[in-house]
């Protein structure tokens, strides 16, 4: 069958490849340790699965859902952004409750962009940010940073990249892949940048909001100038800060007209979200969120605190760059003699990522993620969800690998 030349032009997961191929030296009764989690993989909160099964007994438990999503917890939604963010938008925002907030993504760039738009990502960034652009006939303009800049794009960097045609700028802090939040600072002067394109619409990702570790907390633009906010368009969700991934609801809060669009949108392409998932939420207080998190956060530190440690005792401090928040470390291998196995020469700027990964992986039983797949060459993910144990092991080996032991 033929397929369309829109979904002929998505990619295939990059990390599909080597995800195979850890599952296929498994089944060959090799050990595999996986650093490629994007989730907690751990139990929700108590307090939200009794609140899930006292939903059990309800026969609109089970059927649909209103098109936006449940009264009840939009408006809590809603107070829960206010309250958390110190911001005040009751009287001019919105929230839709989706399917995850990928698909709070997909709604939102279906909603904004016409044909040739453009819209700046900042790299690294979350791999489905530009497929999502560029299946709505949009043009990804990518902005990088590096380990230099601790991972923050340079605000010039961003000014150079907009122009008459872009029509949205997307930014992700806490960030997927880096684990850092964006400074104050730089959410100052970003607020100050915005304020010189009046047009744009700006794409705030805050799905890692709660999972910040380290002193001082995120931040956003927006609350050093609220006027922003009649333009900003919000992603959060529960698969990250209540470890629900798989209940897939996601939420976006923003201006009224453009989530009312987004509910057109969604009421003719996937209806309500998963109503069950939405009446536990509703029974659910987000004030204990926190609470919930303080022994994963612990756990993150731990395990972020191993990869500076066994950096410095093995001269690869290069590579260290503090994390805060959301649950990766990106390691840099143009900053280790590994890269030299791959580089032709000197001036070679090529990216490795993707062959040193499968190298790490056939080598030494280690999968981490290629940073090809999120605009940052020549690094790689590691996850730092797994247990103490594992997570240390796993980290000697790459260790090992990078210099070439
Ligand atoms: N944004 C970012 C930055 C993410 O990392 C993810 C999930 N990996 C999402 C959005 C989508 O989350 P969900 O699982 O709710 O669709």
């Amino acid at each position: 069958m033929k397929i369309s030349k829109r979904v002929s032009g998505i990619s295939e997961s990059i990390t599909l490849k080597l995800n195979s191929l850890a599952v296929s030296m498994e089944s060959e009764g090799k050990k595999v340790w996986n650093l490629t989690a994007g989730q907690l993989p751990f139990r929700p909160a108590v307090e939200f699965t009794e609140s899930l099964r006292n939903e059990l007994v309800f026969l609109n438990s089970f059927q649909y859902s209103p098109v936006p999503g449940l009264k009840d917890l939009r408006e809590k939604v809603l107070t829960y952004f206010n309250e958390s963010r110190k911001v005040d938008v009751d009287k001019t925002h919105d929230v839709i409750v989706s399917n995850g907030g990928k698909h709070s993504l997909s709604n939102i760039f279906a909603t904004i962009l016409d044909p040739e738009d453009e819209v700046v990502v900042l790299a690294p960034f979350w791999l489905s940010y530009p497929e999502i652009i560029t299946l709505y006939e949009g043009k990804p303009v990518i902005v990088g940073a590096s380990i230099y800049d601790d991972f923050q794009p340079n605000i010039d960097d961003i000014r150079s990249a907009i122009n008459k045609n872009t029509k949205a700028i997307i930014i992700n802090s806490p960030n997927n892949p880096s684990g850092v939040h964006y400074s104050e600072e730089w959410m100052k002067s970003f607020a100050k940048l915005m304020l010189e394109f009046p047009d744009l619409i700006i794409v705030s990702d805050e799905i890692y909001f709660e999972l910040s570790y380290f002193d001082p907390k995120p931040t956003y633009f927006y609350q050093y100038d609220e006027s922003l906010l009649e333009r900003t368009i919000i992603v959060d969700g529960v698969s990250k800060n209540m470890a629900l991934t798989g209940l897939r609801v996601g939420f976006c809060i923003g201006p009224k007209s453009v989530v009312s669009a987004m509910s057109r949108l969604q009421g003719q392409t996937a209806s309500g979200a998963n109503s069950l998932t939405q009446k536990a939420l509703v029974g659910y207080n987000f004030n204990l969120i926190p609470t919930y998190l303080e022994p994963i956060k612990s756990h993150l530190r731990e395990n972020a605190r191993i990869v500076q440690d066994k950096l410095r005792e093995n001269q690869l401090s290069q590579c260290w760059y503090q994390t805060k928040s959301a649950f990766y470390f990106l390691i840099d291998f143009s900053n280790t003699p590994i890269i030299d196995q791959f580089r032709k020469d000197s001036e070679d700027t090529t990216d490795y990522s993707s062959q040193i990964c499968e190298k790490l992986l056939t080598e030494t039983g280690v999968a981490i993620v290629p940073g090809e797949a999120f605009g940052a060459p020549n690094t790689a993910r590691l996850s730092l969800v797994s247990t103490k144990e594992v997570f240390s092991e796993a980290f000697d080996k790459i260790i090992n690998f990078v210099k070439l032991n």
